[in-house]
Formats: structure tokens, sequence, C-alpha cells
């Protein structure tokens, strides 16, 4: 439900100088420096900001979910930006508009630590039909998952209809990645049998789509190698889908090679889970997790906030921790007291 034209003025007056009529108007056309600034809003830990960024994402609401969310995940050094900048600019040929939301949660560094190498991306970063975005680093993996998903709604909002969500690493930033988005993808460099023990199979078994990298050159063979290694693991593997085979794909992001046929895949994916209705199903399933992952986050900051709580936690934290009370019993102590029953 929508407040009046007035009273919206009023609730949104001046975030960042700016008031939240002008910076909705602005992002519904796109802008991407409105998109930007409601961004660091969402980003924000300052509650005055928070209660902006939700108002805003709540009065975009009807104008989001259109996009298709496309998570990017592989270690470090498999090339996913250099083609993260092929696929986007192959796609905007193709006529889509993308926003590439990076996120390191590894880094604690203030926002920008992903693509402080300015280099990155440099010729998608110009073009006017993207939008880049490293994620302000740090904190809980709910906490990245979260801001993710509100930053998704908005790059939705100002008009993006492919959102490329990267993390970096592989593990537990990958799975809460997986969680927000439609497609996952798992970028590899090629390797031997050896350094793809490293690859943990739980991240494996989330992947959509699996692309080797670096097929050109001398690398090539062991790409294509890597290719069939995996090709044959995915067949073990139960697939996420019943109705989606998950390709496994050799491409060069620096020769550009492979790369358009990785937007045929997002398209013949789309439209195989629409088809049969697994692709809503994922995203109401996503919305209900959502929704618990938040009842949990905010419930477990007011339970350690409660003076009540705070007062004895750390004394029972030690207790358990010396082995002189299970935490069972040290658990149930300070619930009661949360919840004023003792
Ligand atoms: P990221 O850490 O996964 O984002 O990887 P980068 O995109 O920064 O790439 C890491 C290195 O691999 C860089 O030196 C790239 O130039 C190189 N690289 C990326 N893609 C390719 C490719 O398709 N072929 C080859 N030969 N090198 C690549």
């Amino acid at each position: 439900m929508r407040a009046p034209q007035a009273r919206r003025r009023v609730l949104f007056s001046r975030p960042d100088g700016v008031t939240g009529a002008t910076l909705l108007r602005a992002l519904r056309r796109g802008d991407r420096r409105a998109l930007a600034r409601a961004i660091t809003l969402v980003e924000s830990s300052r509650p005055d900001h928070r209660d902006k960024a939700e108002r805003i994402i709540e009065a975009l609401l009807p104008e989001t979910g259109k996009a298709v969310r496309i998570g990017i995940s592989g270690p470090p050094g498999a090339g996913k930006s250099t083609f993260i900048e092929r696929f986007g600019l192959v796609g905007i040929a193709l006529g889509r508009r993308i926003a590439v939301l990076a996120v390191d949660p590894a880094s604690k560094r203030g926002g920008g630590a992903i693509l402080g190498d300015k280099t990155r991306m440099a010729e998608l970063t110009r073009a006017p039909e993207a939008f880049i975005r490293p994620s302000s680093a740090g904190g809980t993996a709910g906490g990245i998952a979260r801001r993710t998903r509100e930053a998704i709604l908005l790059c939705e909002a100002a008009g993006f209809d492919a959102i490329l969500v990267e993390t970096v690493g592989v593990g537990q930033a990958e799975t809460a990645a997986a969680e927000i988005v439609d497609m996952f993808v798992l970028m590899l460099p090629p390797a031997g049998g050896d350094e793809l023990q490293g690859i943990k199979r739980g991240i494996v078994e989330l992947a959509d789509l699996v692309l080797v990298n670096k097929a050109d050159g001398e690398l090539a063979p062991a790409a294509h190698r890597t290719v069939a290694d995996y090709t044959s693991a995915m067949g073990l593997i139960r697939p996420p889908y019943p109705e989606w085979r998950v390709p496994v794909r050799a491409v060069s992001a620096l020769k550009g090679t492979g790369i358009r046929e990785v937007w045929d895949d997002v398209d013949r994916f789309r439209a195989a889970l629409q088809h049969t209705g697994a692709w809503s199903r994922r995203r109401v399933e996503q919305a209900r997790a959502a929704l618990w992952s938040e009842i949990g986050d905010s419930l477990l900051d007011h339970f350690r906030a409660a003076p009540a709580v705070a007062q004895r936690l750390a004394a029972l934290e030690q207790e358990v921790m010396a082995g002189t009370r299970t935490a069972t019993l040290a658990a149930r102590s300070l619930i009661a007291s949360f919840l004023g029953k003792v």
C-alpha cells in the first residue's frame, strides 16, 4: 500500500540531502547516481538510513522482480571479473541493461575493496547500459545477503534486467548468494583433479551452470580436461532441477569465446524453469527463507541487547566454555531471562 504523495515526501525527507521523492523519481528513470545513493542507504547501519531504505524499497516493490538474477562465484583468479566484463558487454549488445553487484565478505576494508583496482571491468564501467557496484564489505553472511537482496530490488526498479551478483572465494558467502539468485554460475580455472578437490562439493551441488574459463592458448587442453572431469562429476550429483541438465562449458573471457552461449544458457534455463513453475517456486521459497532469516537476525539483535541477557551472557558463556554448564541449560536460562520469566 502506498502512502499519499504528501505523506511520502515527509517520510522520505532528505536521505543524504535529497528528498526521497526526488530520489525515487530519479531511480525509476534509471538514473545511476540515484541508484547508487539508494544502495548506500540500504548498506548503512544508521537506523534513520535503514528506515528510509525500507520505505524506498516498499514504494518500489511493485516495479521489481522482472530481471534475471545471476550469481557468479568461483575461486580468486578464476577470471570472474574478466568474464563479467565480457559477458556484460555481450549482454548489452543483445539489448540488455546490466547491473553488477560485487560482494567481498572477506574484505574488512570499506566499499570498493573488490573493485579497488580501477582496471576491473573498465569498459563495462563506462557503458551507459551498465551499473557496477561493489558491496560495502564486512558483516555477517546474513547481513550481506539482506543488503544484496535489497540492492537487487533497487536495480530492478531502476530498469536493469540482468543482475549479476559476483562473490569471491568459495564458502559461506556462495551459499548465501545462491539463495538470492535465480541462477547460480560456478566459474573455475583449468585445474587438475587434485586442485578440484578444494572446491567444496556443496558449492558444486548449487551450480546451475559450470564454466571452465581460460580455454585459450596453452591452457586450452587443461580447460577441456577440466570440463570432461566436471561433466562426469556432475553425473554423480543429483541435479538441482529435473527439467535442467547442468551444462559444463569451456569459455575464454579473454578471447570472448563461449560467452554468447552463456546468455543462451541463461535464456534456456529461465524458459525451462518457467515452463514447469520452478522459477517462481524458487523465488517464493527464497522469500520465505529471507523472512525467517530476518526474524532470526532481528531476534538475536534484540536478545543480545536486552539488559537481562547482557548482564548474564558473558558469565554463562564462560561456564559453557569451561564445561561447568551445558549449552542447553545456559541457553534455556538466558532465554527465560530474555522473556522476563526469571
Ligand atoms: P577473478 O579474481 O576471478 O575476478 O579473476 P580476474 O578476472 O581478475 O582474472 C585473473 C587473471 O586471469 C588475470 O590475469 C586475467 O587476465 C586472467 N584471465 C581471465 N580470464 C582469462 C581467460 O579467459 N584466459 C586467460 N588466458 N587468462 C584469463
